[in-house]
């Protein structure tokens, strides 16, 4: 355990976590450099397009006489308790700032998580070579923030190795040997995991006390949270590839596959033991909850099974997804789905679509909602059809987040202008250095999620400003369910949760919306947005009339009456049965206009 050092990068996206993890493992031989491809661990390419890291592969260097692991946190407001917990796996981090950028969003909020896990902290300034460097700006945004002497932070290029060594070092001399007790009960975090169609879930873990031998006697296994059994089926390390090794000792980091067959049990946060033990659970678990809530369709019905058969996979590597099968007029078969945050939702859709084909319709966003009714019974809402008879609502409740945006101070006008369109409350205003500013704001959930906010924001600040939000408390709020009637019918898909002092402006936007992007019928369509029984806004689409008798010149008028007699016949019946078939692309206009 002497010789062990477990650590992680943080940084903002793009400030070259991957870039630095690929010299560390060159500097240690841990990859030949003529194996080496740029950014070797990364896993995807949607994070580079996303602006976030999903996750890059945990790593094991050997450097001198010392063990080094490397494991990853997913850069990601929306993954901010799978971070702590590989925070937690941890004793030090190496806090990576880009010199051109400065201090970002998901700098801070990483490093508030790393300070709460009283991680070490190295401070290091990268990409020192570029022109455009600002070295000494971003020194003192560091040292103010971390309340250290400037010379104390490292300069480094990752791209051109400079000084990376002295990072190493830094690792080596400054985080603590791991703690923990050998003769203790085997006591290991989860901090990730993956399955495999033989080996079952693969966990990625942390051993704290004990150890864990592939030989030993007895090879079961137990999820203390998930409450399920295990066994041992292959132990290693990852070199980075997955090596088997014999035995992983206290304070070490590795992977075990456990034959578990249900990947819904095993979550991050998670503390493995051996059977029979009656240790406590580690500390920090939380079960994952989804906050976020939209329905995935597929625009042709026959993928259906394709669609559930994707997100059955990525669910594997994903517990906070949930999903279940419904049934809308109009959209036909598909799966509402549940998310930690608007972009965990954008990923997995982004995933169904290239890892599966899948051309998807996704419906408007919702948030979670609380309702209380009359008997006092608590229900969650998910979706609009989850909303109860109003005679027997309460009170209704939605959740709150703390919302933090840093932002370089020449974009702050901007930016309170964007904060003054959402409803939101001033907490404080901190400086940061001399050119930035961060400001901290208690707002609905509901405010980022159904406006855009992240986009808007990114957008009035030219992609300098970055935001970071956790779920607060529960607040009431009067809400209620306006529907959306298209030629008198209740079109199912279209039904939105929206707070009461919004929903006239809700409701006329979609009718508004859905007249521009209905195709005209032979017959007029009303359009009317209804909260209750009662009209709030309406709209119709004019019918376009089509000259069925065009063909007919010359005086046959007995068969041009005919004609337009089965016209109006044509007509009064789609009129009477009532429905038309509304095109999946309208669908994905008024989802998206909101
Ligand atoms: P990550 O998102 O934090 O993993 O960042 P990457 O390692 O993928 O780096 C983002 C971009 O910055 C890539 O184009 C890298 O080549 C570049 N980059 C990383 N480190 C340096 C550096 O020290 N100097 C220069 N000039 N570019 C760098
Ligand atoms: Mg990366």
């Amino acid at each position: 355990m002497e010789n062990i050092r477990n650590f992680c990068i943080i940084s903002h996206i793009d400030h070259g976590k991957s870039t630095l993890a690929d010299r560390f493992l060159e500097l240690t031989g841990t990859i030949a450099k003529e194996k080496m491809r740029e950014q070797f661990l990364d896993s995807m390419d949607l994070e580079r397009e996303k602006g976030i890291t999903i996750k890059m592969q945990p790593v094991r260097m050997i450097y001198h006489e010392y063990i080094l692991n490397l494991i990853d946190t997913p850069g990601h407001v929306d993954f901010s308790y799978e971070v702590s917990r590989s925070l937690a796996a941890v004793e030090g981090a190496i806090l990576l700032v880009d010199a051109t950028k400065g201090i970002q969003a998901q700098t801070l909020a990483n490093l508030e998580l790393a300070q709460r896990q009283n991680l070490v902290i190295i401070p290091v300034i990268n990409k020192i070579d570029l022109p455009q460097a600002r070295i000494t700006e971003t020194e003192k945004e560091i040292s103010d923030l971390l309340q250290i002497n400037p010379s104390e932070i490292l300069k480094i290029s990752a791209k051109q190795g400079t000084n990376v060594e002295k990072v190493l070092e830094a690792v080596v001399n400054k985080i603590p040997k791991p703690e923990g007790e050998e003769g203790k009960p085997l006591a290991a975090l989860i901090f990730d995991s993956k399955y495999d169609v033989y080996k079952g879930v693969i966990v990625f873990a942390r051993i704290f006390d004990g150890g864990i031998k592939k030989s030993s006697q007895s090879k079961g296994i137990y999820l203390i949270q998930g409450e399920v059994e295990g066994e041992v089926k292959e132990i290693g390390i990852f070199k980075p590839e997955m090596f088997p090794v014999e035995e992983l000792k206290s304070g070490e980091i590795g992977y075990i596959a456990t034959g578990i067959k249900e990947p819904g049990k095993v979550k991050v946060g998670d503390t493995i033991t051996t059977l029979n033990s009656k240790i406590e659970s580690l500390s920090g678990y939380q079960e994952p909850k989804s906050m976020v809530f939209l329905s995935l369709y597929p625009k042709s019905a026959d993928d259906f099974k394709l669609l559930e058969e994707g997100l059955g996979k990525l669910k594997l590597n994903d517990a906070a997804l949930t999903f279940k099968p419904e049934l809308k007029e109009g959209l036909g078969r598909g799966f509402q789905c549940g998310f930690l945050g608007l972009l965990h939702a954008e990923i997995v859709a982004e995933r169904l679509k290239r890892e599966f084909g899948l051309d998807l319709v996704l419906s408007t966003p919702q948030v979670l909602y609380e309702i209380l009714t009359n008997n006092n019974k608590e229900i969650l809402i998910y979706t609009p059809a989850d909303w109860p008879d109003p005679a027997t609502v309460k009170e209704s409740q939605e959740l709150w987040v703390k919302l933090e945006i840093l932002t370089p101070l020449n974009y702050l006008g901007q930016i309170l202008e964007l904060l003054e369109t959402i409803e939101s409350e001033h907490i404080k205003t901190d400086y940061l250095g001399t050119t930035k500013v961060e400001l901290f704001y208690e707002v609905p959930l509901r405010e980022i999620v159904t406006k855009n906010f992240y986009d808007k924001l990114k957008s009035v600040s030219q992609g300098f400003a970055s935001m970071n939000y956790q779920i607060l408390d529960w607040r009431k709020v009067d809400l209620v369910k306006l529907d959306i009637l298209i030629l008198g019918k209740k079109e199912e898909a279209f039904s939105l949760i929206v707070p009461e002092k919004e929903a006239q402006k809700e409701g006329r936007k979609i009718v508004e919306r859905l007249k521009e992007v209905l195709p005209p019928q032979l017959f007029s369509l009303p359009l009317q947005a209804v909260i209750g029984g009662k009209i709030i806004a309406r709209e119709t689409v004019k019918a376009k009339r089509k000259d069925v008798t065009a063909p007919l010149y010359g005086g046959d008028y007995t068969r041009k009456r005919k004609l337009l007699e089965k016209q109006k016949k044509g007509k009064k019946e789609l009129k009477e049965k009532g429905r038309m078939k509304i095109p999946s692309q309208v669908f994905l206009e008024v989802f998206k206009s909101r």
